[in-house]
């Protein structure tokens, strides 16, 4: 087991270094060094030392061995919470690929010029009645920030800097502004007074109901049992899951460890935050995108230091540098952000469960509609699963019906509302009642459908959508598959063969048309490009300044909006037909969210989803709530056409700016993946254009690996990364894996 060669990265915080250094291990050191280990090392001529972490252990030397000096000594005594963040970028980096470098300033946010700043908060000093006119004043003049901080004041008369700062999205120019008109003091004091300590003292604690006992007590008892398996929550919206979690926290921390919470950015809300705050004081911290790398660092020096015990965030947060992990809990795991965008491409759910491996730390997982693949894993045993059905307070679920569109054309109706949807709308309008119409616009991808029977063009190898381009060609994005655009339906013979055009801009003049008299509100990546917008549009719909908001999948995460009567998908099908072996799921999650969104008040509400598949089981299991009747389903199509998370599959996305050069890589790695496929039994698919061909410039293509085991696609990953190093023809060429 012992080795003799370590390879070494010196200095992380520094871009350029890319490389790791070769170094002999002293015997007397050989039983002791581990990956992720600072160690002193000699660098350069004369008797100049620097520091390094060690990021390999081997037995073979690279170099001549006369020219590779020795290791000094271990700094760190034992592995730190840095050193088992390297330990973690290792292993990202054979697991996902990238350089070292990355997998390294993933897991690390680089130390700038950090000064200690003092805690501050902020105080409301102006009286309530005043304070209340107030903000009805920063209103009518359209002062956003100012009226989300003063309106968070109302609720708590003081805030964590901090918190006023990066959650609510204030600049201190605002604040300062507050400050000169006397609503506000800022005080800097070194250590505040906890402004809620006296509410929970009160015993606002929550006790929970028998569902989430069940789930809190069940897990931690198998967590006594030294059951190390992760654990999902499925509980229905509503069913109190932040509250299971709060209590899985608390138990973490009286036991002296520390936990990280993770939640999707967008759903990282300041209500949400305040519960954990209610719960665990000034203890928790929150990190989110907005934070510069200063302030990020600052927060993670607060975890290593042991000033907090709970970190709340998005991906990243999951690198919290904390001495001791207890659990790492992931709400609505189903989320895509979870997954990286960016090299490397990592997964924040699967580097969870490695880096509590690692740490002896315990993984949750949570969501109203868990991802196939977890909900996989817990029925092959390899998760445990807890349910929560019942919402906590005993809400009507949604009516929900489905519109026809294809009848809706056979009655002479061509616009985009069903008459279902119109009659409902203008009901609540007379009645002063709020409607959300959303268009399911995710990653659509141009597909064509014949509106007389609902058949959509799909591509015979890879049993997804084909998508129509300008060329006149229908294309599989999987396997480059490509046909003519048909003149006639293949199913029905019709020649009403469209694809979708419709925006949200095109939607908002129809409905404004529709609706003269009605205020319309639009929600998409235009209008909430500024600074806080997105807030913004939903902060007004909030407070009833527009009667009809209109929007993407923005609109139908986790925000409540108790006036909301009627929710109306105008386009089911188009995220059904995205041209990815997930769109199915996608559609349920998204459809079920936006049921969701409907009769959170008092009134119960209605659900209208227009489609031209009505008969879809991804529409049928939405409409009935039935995420079960839509897993089997799902997972049936999974494993008959080998995709995960019944068979293993790799893309090997490549881009460049070359184009003739990109696609002549990509026929050779297809190639070299033939071979390699030869002994293995690899499945092989493409190459093909991504969805989106070329992007400023760029051009993008993808290969498909499939197998059963993952072991074997990380072996192939292994080879083609050798092949590509080995290679000059990839040096203009980008490629990035993506392990699913
Ligand atoms: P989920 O995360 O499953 O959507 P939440 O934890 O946000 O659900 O709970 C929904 C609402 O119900 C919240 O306002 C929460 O404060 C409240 N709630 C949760 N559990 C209880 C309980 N046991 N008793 C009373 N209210 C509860
Ligand atoms: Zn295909
Ligand atoms: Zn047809």
């Amino acid at each position: 087991m012992q080795k003799l060669y370590a390879d070494i990265i010196v200095d992380i915080t520094q871009e350029k270094l890319d490389r790791t250094f070769q170094y002999i291990i002293p015997d007397r050191l050989r039983e002791k060094l581990e990956v992720g280990m600072l160690v002193q090392v000699p660098f350069g001529k004369g008797s100049r030392t620097i520091k390094g972490y060690v990021i390999k252990l081997t037995d073979t030397a690279e170099f001549d061995l006369s020219r590779l000096k020795e290791i000094q000594e271990i700094v760190t005594d034992g592995l730190g919470p840095q050193s088992r963040l390297v330990r973690l970028a290792a292993w990202i980096r054979e697991q996902y690929g990238s350089a070292m470098i990355q997998a390294l300033k993933t897991v690390i946010p680089v130390k700038k010029k950090i000064k200690a700043r003092e805690k501050k908060s902020i105080r409301l000093i102006m009286d309530r009645e005043k304070a209340v006119s107030q903000l009805e004043f920063y209103r009518k003049k359209h002062q956003a920030a100012r009226a989300r901080l003063l309106e968070a004041l109302l609720e708590d008369a003081e805030l964590p800097y901090e918190l006023a700062a990066g959650r609510l999205n204030i600049t201190s120019a605002v604040i300062k502004a507050l400050e000169e008109q006397q609503v506000i003091v800022c005080s800097s004091e070194k250590v505040y007074r906890n402004p809620l300590k006296g509410e929970m003292a009160e015993g606002q604690h929550i006790s929970l109901n028998a569902e989430q006992q069940a789930a809190a007590e069940g897990i931690i008892r198998a967590w006594e049992a030294g059951d190390d398996r992760p654990s999902l929550i499925h509980g229905v919206t509503g069913s109190g899951k932040t509250e299971v979690y709060m209590e899985l926290i608390a138990h973490v921390v009286e036991n002296g460890q520390q936990a990280i919470m993770l939640i999707p950015e967008i759903a990282l809300t300041y209500q949400t935050v305040m519960r954990f705050y209610r719960r665990f004081g000034e203890r928790i911290s929150v990190v989110n995108s907005r934070l510069s790398d200063g302030e990020k660092y600052d927060q993670f020096e607060r975890a290593r230091n042991g000033d907090i015990d709970v970190m709340i965030g998005p991906r990243s947060a999951l690198f919290t540098p904390f001495q001791n992990l207890g659990a790492v809990i992931i709400d609505e795991e189903h989320e895509r952000t979870y997954k990286s965008e960016t090299t490397p491409r990592y997964d924040a759910r699967e580097t969870a469960i490695r880096r509590a491996e690692m740490e002896g730390a315990r993984v949750v997982l949570g969501s109203a509609t868990p991802s196939v693949e977890s909900y996989y894993r817990a029925l092959e045993g390899q998760y445990s699963l807890y349910q929560l059905k019942k919402r906590v307070r005993e809400g009507e679920l949604p009516d929900v019906c489905i519109a026809d569109m294809r009848e809706e054309l056979k009655a002479g109706n061509r616009s985009i509302f069903s008459r279902r949807l119109l009659e409902l709308t203008e009901d609540r309008l007379k009645n002063g009642e709020q409607v959300m119409l959303f268009l399911n616009r995710r990653g659509y991808s141009g597909f064509l459908s014949c509106r007389s029977c609902g058949h959509v063009l799909k591509c015979p190898h890879c049993e997804v959508s084909l998508s129509a381009h300008n060329n006149g060609k229908l294309v599989c994005h999987y396997c480059g598959y490509e046909e003519e655009i048909p003149h006639k339906c293949p199913s029905c013979g019709s020649a009403f063969l469209r694809g979708f055009k419709a925006g949200t801009q095109q939607i908002e003049e129809l409905v404004r048309k529709q609706f003269p008299s009605a205020r319309v509100l639009r929600m998409d990546l235009d209008t909430t490009k500024g600074k806080g917008g997105h807030d913004k549009i939903l902060e007004s719909f909030l407070n009833r300044e527009a009667d009809i908001l209109i929007g993407t999948q923005m609109i139908v995460k986790g925000h409540d909006f108790p006036n909301v009567t009627l929710v109306g998908v105008l386009a089911a099908d188009l995220s059904l037909h995205a041209g990815d072996y997930r769109c199915a799921e996608r559609t349920f999650q998204l459809l079920t969210q936006a049921a969701g969104r409907a009769g959170r008040g008092e009134r119960p509400g209605e659900v209208v989803i227009q489609t031209y598949d009505p008969s879809n089981y991804a529409v049928q299991a939405a409409a009935s709530q039935d995420y079960e009747g839509f897993y089997w389903q799902e997972i049936l199509f999974r494993s008959l056409a080998g995709y995960p998370p019944v068979s293993g599959m790799m893309a090997i996305h490549g881009t460049s700016e070359d184009q003739g050069q990109l696609e002549l890589a990509m026929e050779y790695l297809k190639k070299l993946l033939d071979q390699i496929g030869k002994k293995n039994q690899l499945s092989i698919v493409g190459p093909a254009d991504e969805t989106v061909y070329k992007i400023s410039d760029v051009y993008r293509k993808v290969l498909y690996v499939k197998h059963e085991r993952r072991e074997m696609l990380i072996m192939v990953k292994d080879r083609v990364e050798q092949y590509i190093e080995m290679n000059q023809g990839y040096k203009t060429i980008n490629i990035q894996f993506e392990l699913e």
